[in-house]
């Protein structure tokens, strides 16, 4: 159903309650009484303000956790009343998922349509998922010798404290939230502060739901001060993350400095859109490239932000992109009429701006795009922006930009495009257009990724599993694997000797 026009009106409009932290059921201020502002990328403009926690407020929350944990209020909670609780979440966020979208796009700048469905829709389904398999999965037992009996079960691990980005905090937090959760952990969660609000509200739906008083805590504020204070502390067993390389490799550090918690990083990705000649249907490989890498202005994980496309049809294909790119209108990411929002921040606008500048100077040609737009309005917008002529050696082939900037380049044949696909330090997605079976087939083998998409790029839904390989991370978020990273796995070997031999 769309959403009405006066709704979404009346809901950008609405006044946002400063934010606090959600500390033992409690909504809290920080200890020493930080907060900070919260700017809006739609307009620039103050939304609110939300709580700067420290190290003393991560205390009380992983204390809290603990203490919830050890009482069984959840963690020995029967898996069919779980999932009640969950269920019940996930339908609260259904009731409320306009507001929630509306609020995450105010604070980062998403456009809604795209909004709406990744992030509510995504975190309901998600918090729907877990809940209705917790009572559906069975332990084992080994095939041991007649005098024994082997038992492997799983139990909660105790503690998980996630970390998670700005550019889909509910879907992505969710993504760690509903299966930690879902196995009788209790968590400790750090948004993004520049991306915090919709995540509080999620918290208070919880709340509302029935997850006991201290199962989930939410401390705002800055990774540098939070997450730090969240990596080193000796009573986290978990730390689940979604961020950048640099990010993750402090958390690799706090864990060896501390608990050796256990680390599960899910970072970023240059990730290859290979076209072959034979692409069943050109034009949907056109429309979707496009959509690959500008929607959320190209600040997802698994944008195909490389475009490699086969010599026999690459200019005639990219003139069909670039083309498709033009009309995108982007704008506020409250319009209607709007394909494309607002960068996150101007920090990363201008780091976007920067590699317009590298690529350039590195002999990449500009094909469109380029620029800031819409500066009057106080916002952060830019043009979809294509390079074509890149090398693999280029940066632009190398690093993330997390913006919206293609890098095209033409191959010869499969080998190359495999050579190619595979040249950069990640592995997290990538994509193949092609009409032959075998040749997909072997794509799949030979391309170092976590997901490969065949005739399409996006929209794997939650029976999957997402994760990186090589810098892109380990560990997966989604399908019934997640629950590897929230439980243990504990071995009973028991006698059946009746003490006759
Ligand atoms: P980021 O800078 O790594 O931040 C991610 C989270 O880590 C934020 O909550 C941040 O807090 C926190 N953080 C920052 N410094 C920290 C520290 N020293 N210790 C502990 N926590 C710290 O990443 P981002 O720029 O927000 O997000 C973009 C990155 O995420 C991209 O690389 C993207 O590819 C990746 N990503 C990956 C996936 C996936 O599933 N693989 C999905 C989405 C995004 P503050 O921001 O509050 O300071
Ligand atoms: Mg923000």
């Amino acid at each position: 159903m769309m959403t009405k026009a006066t709704t979404l009106a009346k809901l950008r409009e609405r006044p946002v309650t400063p934010g606090q932290h959600l500390i033992d059921g409690a909504w809290t201020d920080s200890v020493d009484g930080s907060t900070k502002e919260v700017i809006s990328p739609i307009d620039g403009k103050v939304l609110t303000r939300i709580a700067t926690g420290g190290e003393k407020d991560v205390d009380l929350a992983v204390r809290a956790a603990r203490r919830s944990f050890e009482s069984g209020a959840w963690s020995l909670m029967s898996p069919a009343n779980r999932k009640n609780v969950l269920t019940r979440l996930a339908d609260l966020i259904d009731l409320h998922k306009e507001e929630l979208a509306v609020l995450g796009v105010r604070d980062n700048g998403t456009e809604f349509k795209m909004a709406l469905k990744a992030e509510p829709g995504s975190a309901a389904g998600s918090f729907r998922y877990y809940g209705e398999a917790v009572d559906k999965i069975y332990g084992q037992i080994a095939p041991t010798a007649e005098e024994s009996i082997g038992l492997i079960s799983r139990e909660p691990v105790g503690v998980v404290g996630a970390i998670v980005p700005w550019n889909f905090p509910l879907m992505i937090a969710a993504w760690k939230i509903a299966p930690a959760l879902a196995a009788g952990n209790s968590v400790v969660l750090k948004p993004a502060q520049s991306a915090s609000l919709s995540l509080l509200q999620l918290a208070r739906l919880a709340m509302e739901a029935g997850i006991p008083k201290g199962v989930l805590n939410v401390v705002t504020g800055s990774g540098s001060v939070v997450g730090e204070a969240l990596g080193v502390h000796p009573d986290v067993d978990v730390l689940a993350f979604t961020g950048s390389g640099v990010v993750g490799r402090r958390l690799l550090n706090y864990a060896a400095q501390s608990n050796l918690k256990r680390v599960h990083l899910e970072l970023g990705g240059k990730s290859p859109n290979i076209v072959f000649a034979d692409a069943p249907d050109i034009e949907a490989a056109v429309a979707t490239a496009i959509n690959g890498i500008f929607r959320n202005s190209g600040q997802v994980c698994t944008a195909g932000s490389r475009l490699l496309v086969q010599e026999t049809i690459y200019e005639e294909f990219l003139e069909k992109v670039i083309s498709g790119a033009e009309q995108l209108v982007v704008g506020d990411p409250l319009d209607a009429a709007t394909d494309i929002g607002a960068v996150h921040t101007l920090d990363q606008l201008k780091n976007n701006l920067a590699y317009v500048e590298t690529a350039t100077a590195e002999g990449a040609v500009l094909r469109t795009g380029g620029k800031r737009i819409h500066e009057s309005s106080g916002g952060y917008y830019m043009e979809p922006t294509i390079f074509s002529g890149v090398r693999p050696d280029m940066r632009i082939a190398q690093e993330e930009v997390f913006g919206p900037v293609l890098a095209v380049t033409s191959f010869t044949d499969e080998q190359e495009a495999i050579e190619l696909a595979n040249s950069t330090s990640y592995g997290l997605a990538a994509a193949v257009w092609t009409g032959d079976l075998s040749r997909a087939h072997r794509m799949i083998r030979r391309i170092k990724a976590g997901l490969i998409h065949v005739n399409c790029y996006g929209g794997s839904d939650i029976t999957v599993p997402l994760g990186g390989m090589k810098q892109s991370g380990s560990g997966h978020d989604k399908s019934l694997l997640a629950l590897d990273k929230y439980t243990e796995i504990k071995t009973a070997w028991i006698s059946l000797n009746d003490g006759t031999n």
